[in-house]
């Protein structure tokens, strides 16, 4: 017999702890089961992650105290996935398994909501009043009710409860009660849609995989509009008739509760949904239902990727091109990668959906791991937008200065205006001016802890620092302390500058402007999206917020102002992501009976990347991108691993790194090719210096096993911050 446990606790020590097992937990205790035990004097909580009849530490070792539930929180398959993502990621094991539950579950410190309820004893009952014979015969139809919800429904008061409870017809004790996300939201229930023929192709080959005793990905490459969400939705009818249940991922989830509420239309009740706005309470609630079986679907973010659902037989991820699919703290994992291992592990067939896929998951299919599924045309005949570009450079020819809006676009906003059509304009910059200089002294006001200029904000009348969030009032003179000087320059507008801008160009239409610094009460989504519905709205000016999932049929035009500026970032991914934002953003536009047209401000029209948004086909764009990435061997040909050291002390951080890197030069096999420490982008951020050296490699664990290797065995100082980042999207 087995005695012997093997625990991971919080304490992060990226080991494993043997515990004996007490003769009376031996037949409760399963892989992925939470345990109490005793550690350095205290208890503390862990999970269990392996049984053994042996142990070096026989002698001393110390009994599990206790164990929580008879089934365990997390299910093997689970406790098999954080193993790879530690291994992968190079993230200690503690870390991982902590991302596997909501903390409300892990901590255990939330309940279920309780309240009276009446459950219906026997059903021989004989004597008693209509009234109490209503009551049981409620009872009979719902199964057992909150005592309050009863008398509601019948109209009585508590005397006939207590009396039947009394006659031991029924008992009254404390039910569950859930604390509901949607309670206040009535959705009217939807019916499978008749596909188009696209649609119709896509499900039989999906279906085919679902079908499939193995696992299987299929990338599902659907232009904006082309009815994605209706094969996801019978791709999940079809495996929930088949008693499996299904995990969706969707990225940012708060900024799109259309999606959400098109899964719980189908589906109802069966739809649990974790997300991080949920409150404690209902989070607790919602993980529940999924823990003991009542909902077999489950739409989240990220982390709702290891919902325990039991019999999974789909992952679907929308959006699989996202960055936000990785997390930006250890364990830094990319959930679309994670979903395809633990479609392996569960041998469970994975679903990707993307308009712009990522150029890994392009690969993927050329390479034949992947399947590829098209829909290249709107639902019901709609069509694409039309694209324009409109060159800034011959703006500024025409008419002698650099202005924010074209005469273009100004007059096309008119057109919609007059129309009483509705139309959203697009700025990757949140506040109103991304730099500020003093008109005398050239001074520049910087974050004092960060390597960046703070954006001003006009509507808080401050200075923001969008790295550290440090604020300082707007001086009323130059901050420099050597001039007086009150006059400032102020360039990079933001979005509230296109809100004043546009308010004096066009005073009578109703503008909404949707940006974080907007949307900072909970409720502020929700309530911007029902009045854009409504009509109430003519204009909505905003980030990429408003670039995510909104379906909105009256709305005709949809302007971008500075495509430019994610094209000139420091990154080999810099034109993939200028793509995928400008189609997503494009695909705003015509999705009711009305065309839609896009008009994209540029400096850049020639940029392939500009160029391809105006065909909503990215295959040449791609030809050409994946050439480059071949050529420079960035991925998708190689994997990359950035890591960053960072510190308060400049020069220790720099002999740190510098340390790291011979070490690991001298091991680092041939194939790697190792780039010298330089300094980051962001060379510092809330006073930490940032120096980072750069990997790449076919092979991941070439590159990471080196690196584990020095680390374990080097010693740095402790406030130097070392990041290893697998896969990094993000190379700042
Ligand atoms: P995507 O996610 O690919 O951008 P959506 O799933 O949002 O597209 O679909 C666009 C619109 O088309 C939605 O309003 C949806 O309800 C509608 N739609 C999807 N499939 C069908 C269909 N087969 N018949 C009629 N309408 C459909
Ligand atoms: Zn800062």
């Amino acid at each position: 017999m087995l005695k012997i446990a093997k625990i991971v606790t919080e304490v992060s020590l990226n080991q494993e702890f043997d515990y004996e097992i007490p003769e009376d937990l031996v037949s409760k205790l399963k892989i992925g089961s939470q345990v109490e035990i005793p550690f350095n004097n205290r208890n503390v909580k862990g999970f269990v992650v392996g049984f053994s009849d042996f142990s070096d530490y026989r002698e001393n070792l110390k009994s599990i105290l206790g164990v929580v539930g008879s089934k365990p929180l997390i299910p093997k398959s689970v406790i098999d996935l954080a193993y790879w993502i530690s291994d992968y990621y190079c993230s200690s094991i503690e870390s991982s398994i902590k991302t596997l539950l909501p903390s409300v579950i892990r901590r255990r410190n939330f309940n279920h909501k309780k309240q009276l309820g009446a459950t219906l004893l026997t059903n021989s009952i004989i004597g008693i009043s209509e009234l109490q014979n209503k009551i049981v015969d409620y009872l009979k139809n719902n199964g057992p009710t909150l005592v309050s919800e009863l008398q509601k429904e019948i109209g009585c008061s508590i005397s006939p409860i207590n009396t039947l409870a009394k006659k031991k017809i029924i008992s009254l004790k404390e039910l569950n009660i859930r604390r509901n996300p949607f309670l206040n939201s009535d959705l009217v229930p939807t019916t499978p849609l008749k596909l188009t023929d696209e649609q119709e192709n896509a499900l039989i080959k999906i279906k085919e995989n679902l079908d499939k005793l193995d696992s299987s990905v299929t990338l599902l490459h659907g232009v904006t509009g082309s009815g994605k969400t209706e094969v996801y939705l019978q791709s999940i009818d079809y495996i929930i008739k088949k008693n499996q249940g299904a995990i969706v991922l969707v990225p940012e989830i708060a900024l799109t509760p259309q999606t959400v509420n098109r899964f719980r239309a189908r589906f109802g009740e069966i739809v649990a949904v974790l997300h991080s706005s949920l409150s404690e309470g209902e989070r607790h609630d919602e993980w529940h239902r999924v823990f003991n079986g009542n909902a077999k679907i489950v739409v989240g973010a990220r982390s709702a990727l290891f919902a325990p659902i039991e019999n999974l037989g789909l992952i679907i991820l929308d959006e699989e091109h996202e960055p936000t699919y990785k997390q930006d703290e250890s364990p830094r994992y990319n959930a679309r990668d994670v979903a395809v291992i633990r479609g392996k592990i569960e041998k469970c067939a994975v679903l990707l959906g993307s308009a712009t896929p990522s150029l890994e998951s392009i690969n993927n299919v050329r390479l034949g791991k992947y399947d590829l599924v098209k829909m290249l045309k709107r639902v019901d005949f709609k069509k694409m937008p039309v694209v324009r570009t409109i060159d800034m450079e011959r703006e500024i020819e025409k008419t002698g200065q650099p202005g924010l809006f074209s005469r273009e676009l100004i007059d096309a906003i008119y057109e919609r205006l007059n129309k009483k059509e509705q139309v959203i304009l697009f700025l990757n910059r949140r506040g109103f001016s991304s730099s500020v200089m003093c008109n005398q002294c050239g001074y520049i006001n910087e974050c004092s802890s960060c390597s960046v200029t703070k954006h001003y904000h006009k509507v808080f009348n401050k200075f923001i620092c969008h790295v550290c969030g440090e604020e300082e009032d707007f001086p009323k003179h130059c901050p420099s302390g050597k001039c007086e000087n009150p006059s400032f320059k102020f360039s990079g507008s933001g979005t509230e500058k296109i809100e004043e801008v546009l308010m004096k160009l066009c005073p009578s239409a109703n503008i909404v402007r949707m940006d974080s610094d907007s949307m900072r009460k909970k409720d502020s989504y929700e309530k911007i999206f029902n009045n854009f519905r409504k009509g109430k709205i003519d204009i909505l000016v905003g980030t990429q917020m408003i670039a995510k999932g909104l379906d909105f049929p009256n709305v005709t035009l949809v302007g971008v102002l500075n495509a430019d500026l994610s094209l000139y970032i420091p990154d080999f991914r810099a034109g993939e992501r200028t793509l995928q934002l400008l189609t997503q953003v494009s695909g705003r536009a015509g999705r009711g009976e009305m065309p839609g047209e896009v008009l994209i401000q540029t400096y850049t029209p020639n940029h392939p990347a500009i160029e391809a948004s105006k065909k909503f086909n990215s295959e040449e764009f791609i030809n050409q991108d994946m050439k480059f990435r071949k050529e420079m061997n960035y991925p998708p040909f190689s994997h990359i691993v950035l890591v960053t050291f960072a510190g308060p002390d400049e020069n220790i951080v720099l002999n740190c790194i510098n340390d790291f890197y011979n070490e690991l030069n001298q091991i680092i096999p041939k194939s790697v090719k190792i780039l010298k420490p330089v300094p980051s982008s962001m060379h510092k951020i809330r006073g930490m210096f940032r120096y980072q050296i750069l990997l790449s490699c076919k092979f991941t664990a070439k590159i990471t096993k080196p690196i584990k290797y020095v680390l374990e065995n080097a010693k740095f100082p402790k406030n130097i911050k070392i990041v290893v980042d697998v896969d990094a999207v993000s190379l700042s």
